[in-house]
């Protein structure tokens, strides 16, 4: 996708906060964080949103595997966390490119806003 930030961020067009890359998958931290530890779980390959993610295609479970080594190694399994997508206009959705927030290191309450 020639004009999508995340697929710019994946491909190194732009800058971003790198903290995890496998040939699947890149973890930038948010630049308006929500929570102390406010990570985002991007896809290499660009998906509008998970409603367009094919059948069988790995990628939801490889973003959870990395979700849940992330949450180690920034330390908030024992705390807590949530993995969170946004899915549409209601669903706060802001940057057509499939990706899950990973907050923690707070307190999060229920239900969002
Ligand atoms: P969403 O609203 O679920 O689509 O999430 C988009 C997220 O991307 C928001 O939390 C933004 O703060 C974040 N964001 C927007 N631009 C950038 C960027 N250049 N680098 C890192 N995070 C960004
Ligand atoms: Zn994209």
């Amino acid at each position: 996708m020639d004009d999508c930030l995340f697929c710019k961020i994946a491909s190194k067009e732009i800058p971003g906060e790198i903290v995890y890359e496998d040939d699947n998958v890149i973890a930038i931290k948010d630049v308006n964080p929500q929570a102390p530890i406010h990570l985002l779980l991007i896809p290499k390959e660009h998906y509008d949103s998970v409603l367009t993610v094919p059948a069988g295609n790995e990628i939801i479970t490889q973003i959870h595997t990395v979700a849940n080594r992330l949450a180690l190694k920034y330390g908030i399994v024992d705390t807590g966390f949530r993995l969170v997508n946004n899915c549409g206009e209601d669903g706060g959705q802001t940057v057509l490119h499939l990706h899950y927030h990973l907050l923690g290191g707070r307190n999060l309450g229920w239900p969002p806003g």
